[in-house]
């Protein structure tokens, strides 16, 4: 083999873009279009004012660009691959984590729940309207009492003739005030069992939650149950016991794993710049040794992080990614991107703490990122548990 190497990308130093296929680059490259165009211009004023005011606009885009419910066939949904979901994940969350979180929890937890564990009325009824983003939908399973540990849930749903009757509380909800329709997990006498409820439901209210300092350019609410009264078809009966909320979340975990790298490139991507233009002690920072030591060190991490994510979403498409590895990746791929996005900040000084930058917003959206979708001490125990044979969750 005697071709020459193509030149040194700082951007795409491992050269992982040759992983890709043709389709795969149209899909994140539409994805990246649409985030430079209409979330980029906005996200400060919208962060700052702690508001996603456009998002059901939004949704509707993401629906036409084929985001929503994105690996799931059917029903007006893109059938995409693993990969290509991962890099829409990852161009978004480039953008912000806000707006990754709403395609995450519109398609990996709403929309899959009723794909995966729907009757065929159900899955009429609410995906076409779901994947074209017309209506939004939410994932409830945290309560205020209850996070990681979800089998001590206390909302519950009684039979009433062949009705049900659902009361109880869900905490920090994405997309819930501004839902059409809610999945929510909640005890039954034979377990816990998944519902699609309708949000304009008597007796169903999703208050927002505020004075959040991490997301706020995502909606996060409460959803409060009092008496509410659904019909026997909004069981999804497919879904059985915790293992039901638990593959969904599964699902939107994979995604975070590209995400994480998103927000971690915008941020490495702004240090560089900052870097090669800044001057101190007459010369640009990014030639003095350690602001190249911190670069070197988060390019390897991001790329690393890219690489890993790229082999679970091959891992996906070919049917043999275990939860285990999930859980491997959102574990270090988003702390790893959490300590990008801190170095970055220190790279650009001052200026790292204002929202005319990226990166500050992107730290900050992280930590809600590392504990969401199971904390780094949620995998640190899946993994001690594969690793060991010995489960340390009680
Ligand atoms: C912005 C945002 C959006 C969210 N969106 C949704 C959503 O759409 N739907 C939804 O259902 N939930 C959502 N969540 C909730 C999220 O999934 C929970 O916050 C998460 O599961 C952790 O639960 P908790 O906050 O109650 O923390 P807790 O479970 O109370 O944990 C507190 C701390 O104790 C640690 N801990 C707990 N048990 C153990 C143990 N056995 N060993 C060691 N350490 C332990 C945890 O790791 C953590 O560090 C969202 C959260 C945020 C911040």
């Amino acid at each position: 083999m005697s071709s020459t190497p193509p030149p040194f990308d700082p951007i795409d130093p491992l050269g992982l873009d040759d992983l890709l296929e043709p389709e795969d680059l149209a899909v994140r490259d539409a994805v990246r279009a649409w985030a430079r165009d209409r979330v980029l211009p906005h996200i400060a004023e919208w962060y700052e004012r702690g508001e996603l005011p456009v998002i059901r606009e939004l949704a509707k885009e993401l629906g036409a660009l084929g985001a929503l419910g994105m690996p799931l066939e059917g029903y007006g949904c893109a059938g995409a691959s693993a990969v290509q979901y991962g890099l829409a994940c990852l161009e978004l969350e480039a953008a912000d984590s806000g707006i990754r979180s709403l395609v995450s929890v519109q398609g990996s937890l709403a929309m899959y729940a009723i794909h995966r564990f729907g009757t065929e009325e159900q899955k009429q009824r609410w995906l076409p309207s779901m994947a074209a983003g017309e209506l939004i939908g939410c994932f409830g399973l945290t309560e205020p009492d209850v996070g990681s540990d979800p089998a001590a849930m206390r909302t519950h749903a009684r039979r009433d003739g062949d009705d049900w009757v659902l009361n109880g509380r869900k905490m920090w909800i994405t997309n819930g005030s501004v839902a059409g329709v809610a999945v929510v997990w909640a005890r039954t006498e034979d377990g816990v069992a998944g519902f699609a409820v309708p949000t304009d439901s008597p007796g169903f209210s999703a208050p927002e939650i505020r004075h959040k300092w991490s997301l706020r350019a995502s909606v996060t609410s409460e959803l409060v149950m009092d008496e509410v009264r659904l019909p026997a078809d909004a069981l999804l009966p497919g879904a059985r016991g915790l293992r039901a909320p638990l593959s969904c979340l599964n699902h939107a975990r994979y995604g975070i794993v590209w995400g994480a790298m998103g927000a971690a490139r915008a941020s490495f991507e702004a240090a560089l710049e900052y870097a090669r233009t800044r001057e101190q002690f007459g010369r640009p920072i990014g030639g003095f040794q350690l602001t190249q030591g911190k670069l070197a060190d988060m390019a390897l991490e991001l790329h690393k992080g890219l690489l890993l994510a790229h082999h679970l979403g091959r891992r996906m498409d070919a049917g043999l990614l275990r939860p285990e590895q999930v859980s491997f990746g959102k574990l270090n791929n988003v702390r790893e991107a959490i300590e990008i996005c801190r170095t970055a900040r220190t790279v650009l000084g001052a200026n790292g703490i204002s929202l005319e930058y990226p990166v500050m917003r992107h730290a900050t959206n992280l930590e809600s990122v590392l504990t969401y979708e199971g904390t780094v001490e949620m995998h640190q125990l899946v993994l001690g548990k594969a690793l060991t044979g010995l489960d340390a969750f009680r």
